[in-house]
């Protein structure tokens, strides 16, 4: 076992505020919700970010996106719901497991948040 958090919340050592689960991909809320929903897709395997999923990873990488839908509609967004993946330090990553933001609800701000504009 590493010293990654999304490790062990996957493996259940940690407990998680879970609402999907299956042999690949977990799916639970966020500690710190930006939004009024804002869940995380984290596949079980440890992939530090998306600049470091390689081949092998593709079919997982297709149902991180999947479950990322399937689970947005669930949890009642219907009318929409935003997908981040924040990749590097410069990316604004802080947690180094690969994992997909899903966010939405009401009161979400149009366009692509934090990107500042000159
Ligand atoms: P990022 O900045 O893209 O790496 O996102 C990491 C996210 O993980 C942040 O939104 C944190 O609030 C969230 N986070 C960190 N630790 C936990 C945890 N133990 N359970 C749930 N969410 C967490
Ligand atoms: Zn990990």
């Amino acid at each position: 076992m590493t010293d990654c958090i999304f490790c062990k919340l996957a493996a259940g050592v940690f407990p998680s505020n879970k609402v999907y689960e299956d042999d690949d991909v977990l799916v639970f809320h966020d500690l710190h919700p930006v939004a009024p929903v804002h869940v995380l897709v984290v596949p079980k395997t440890h992939i530090e970010s998306l600049a470091h999923a390689a081949v092998e990873h593709q079919a997982l990488l297709g149902k991180l996106m999947l479950v990322a839908a399937q689970v947005a509609g669930e949890l009642g967004l219907e009318s929409g719901f935003r997908t981040i993946i924040n990749t590097g330090a410069g990316g604004g990553q802080t947690v180094f497991h690969l994992h997909v933001h899903v966010i939405g609800g009401p009161g979400l701000p149009a366009g692509i948040v934090g990107v500042a504009t000159h």
